[in-house]
């Protein structure tokens, strides 16, 4: 039978309860345990599909064609293991199932009632997303007293009355404040959050305290009397971020670990653990986020960075963990610059300080040309660039444009533009919900025979993630073969680019996919570390003359970067076509 873990937030919104869920599980995995999480999300969206990136981070997509919350990619990310679709539960999904059955009649006259109908439909996907698992934990989003999350604890009590309390334990992550003006760690919020969980009927099993420092002996005892929870359950969650020691998220279930949190949740749940511990691979890697040999700067070029004063750098979070991993196991920090590609239109952006250019994912024209201006500046001065998605589709672009002399965009941009080098996928022009209906998910690829890409995955066939409603124009593989673009990895029906390189460049691929969302701590996406692989590379000789490249202009040349790579394979190209 699934144990359930319940984790809620209390105090403040950002406290850290979706990498605290990760952690727990990551550590309950350890122990021996099949873990899967469930986030709910109490807005009304059926899914973070429609969402602003600036507004809510990074869109996360799932193996199964999910767009749903950032937080499940920390989920996978530390439990190395997929999450569907089915783990993340909003209030929209809720209500439009049970709207759904109404007007089917599936109630057969019965009214439909907040009590029992909508938490029993939250129970019911649950349990449907937890099954075969031993152990299931759900992140409870929004901070307790807000209106919007009270039938999601109500679900909860009724899952606990339902399957007995050994079966179902709860976990509240509370924010520590330190005020300026007494520099003391202040344990009172934590009460009130407490309270408020047990008005809802919920008696919290342990509370992990977040703040700027570890919580000390004499706040958890205060804790114990004021809100009558055993100072053992109170557990310390200091920052890690800014820490000198750690300064990586992967350092929390080493934490938690400090004050046997593993075992103390198991004993509540009346589990014992399966398997010894070993965190050794794991530590490794979090020395090497935390104090690496080398450093190298990579300009990640976005467009969803600006919000008033405020950097959200998590419109790209997943790009950013995956640089972090593959930073880790080649033990090199990794410094990203945050570009913003409007800055690169206004020339703001001197590109020589970087040792790697990654164009990511986006959507829409705004910032478009900047991008385009950064894929140039690679190809042409021998920089390792990876493009994702949209940065495929620009680098497509600006190899028909410099490259081919075309009057090329991507009818995303300009729908009248002569060369739509980049177009509507066929299946996406009658298209009209904007909601849940891109090409999302898991699509495997046929990768060239000997191709830089095949030989980075060690396979010719792979399958990534997807999102996007726009690819490179079949009528133009041709012209861009011609001139030199190598589409080294298709779609099985050999109709979509799915791979894009370039010969006599140091490391020059872009992916139709976004191989960021399968990348691990302990296990980066290939792609990411053969790109970090590439960005640390010392310059060597000087770049081979290439006909099928542009000659640079005379500004641009002494910004060649030095060193090139074998020509890789025009022959096997000619075989695979
Ligand atoms: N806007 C492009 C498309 O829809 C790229 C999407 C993306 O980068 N995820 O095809």
């Amino acid at each position: 039978m699934t144990k359930y873990i319940f984790v809620s937030g209390g105090v403040i919104s950002g406290v850290g309860k979706g990498v605290a869920t990760a952690s727990i599980g990551r550590i309950l995995k350890e122990y021996g345990f099949s873990v899967t999480a469930i986030k709910i999300d109490p807005y009304i969206n059926c899914d973070a599909g429609t969402l602003r990136p600036t507004e809510h981070g990074e869109v996360w997509v799932t193996e199964d064609g999910g767009e749903i919350d950032q937080d499940l990619g920390n989920y996978e990310r530390f439990l190395e293991t997929n999450i569907l679709k089915d783990n993340a539960i909003t209030t929209g999904q809720v209500y439009r199932e049970l709207i759904e059955q109404e007007r089917r009649g599936d109630f057969l006259g019965e009214t439909v009632s907040f009590i029992p109908h909508v938490p029993d439909e939250i129970k019911r996907r649950i349990k449907k997303a937890s099954e075969g698992f031993d152990i299931c934990l759900i992140e409870i989003g929004g901070t307790i007293g807000d209106y919007e999350n009270i039938p999601f604890l109500f679900a909860s009590r009724s899952l606990e009355a339902e399957l007995g309390r050994e079966n179902v334990c709860h976990i509240m992550v509370t924010y520590m404040p330190v005020p300026s003006h007494i520099d003391e760690m202040k344990t009172k919020p934590t009460q009130l959050a407490i309270k408020l969980l047990r008005e809802n009927g919920i008696q919290p099993d342990f509370i992990l305290c977040r703040g700027k420092h570890a919580l000390d002996e004499p706040r958890k005892k205060k804790i114990e009397r004021y809100a009558n929870i055993h100072s053992d359950h109170v557990i310390s969650m200091p920052d890690v971020i800014g820490d000198k020691t750690a300064n990586t998220i992967y350092v929390i279930p080493l934490d938690l670990e400090k004050e046997n949190f593993g075992e103390k949740v198991l004993t509540r749940l009346n589990l014992r653990r399966r398997k010894q511990v070993d965190w050794s691979q794991w530590s490794k890697m979090v020395r090497r986020i935390s104090s690496p040999s080398k450093e190298i700067n990579i300009a990640l070029v976005g467009k969803y960075l600006d919000i008033g004063n405020f950097q959200l750098t998590d419109s790209y979070l997943s790009v950013a963990a995956a640089l972090q991993h593959a930073g880790a196991k080649n033990d090199v920090r990794i410094k990203i610059h945050w570009v913003n590609s409007k800055d690169i239109e206004n020339w703001k952006v001197d590109f020589k300080k970087f040792d790697g250019i990654l164009v990511p994912g986006g959507f829409g024209n705004s910032g478009v040309e900047g991008k385009i201006l950064a894929i140039e500046h690679a190809r042409k001065t021998n920089t390792p660039f990876l493009g994702l998605c949209y940065g495929l589709q620009l680098a497509v672009v600006e190899f028909a444009r410099n490259v081919c002399d075309l009057n090329a965009n991507s009818t995303e941009i300009n729908p009248e533009i002569e060369h739509k080098v980049i177009d509507i996928l066929p299946d996406q022009v009658n298209v009209n919900n904007k909601g849940g209906t891109m090409r999302l998910g898991a699509y495997p690829a046929i990768l060239m025979p000997n191709s830089r890409v095949s030989k980075i995955y060690g396979s010719e066939k792979v399958s990534e993630r997807h999102r996007h409603r726009y690819e490179v124009n079949p009528k133009y593989h041709n012209i861009l073969k011609e001139k030199g673009l190598i589409i080294s990895g298709k779609s099985p029906d050999g109709k979509l680019a799915e791979f894009i390189e370039l010969p006599n460049h140091k490391f020059f691929i872009a992916t139709q996919a976004h191989p960021e969302f399968k990348s691990y701590p302990v296990k980066p996406a290939p792609l990411f570390d053969e790109f970090v692989k590439a960005c640390m590379e010392k310059p060597e000789s000087p770049q081979k003359n290439n006909p099928q490249q542009p000659q640079p202009t005379q500004n641009q040349s002494r910004e060649i970067r030095q060193g090139t790579q074998e020509s890789s394979h025009p022959e096997e190209l000619k075989k695979w076509e």
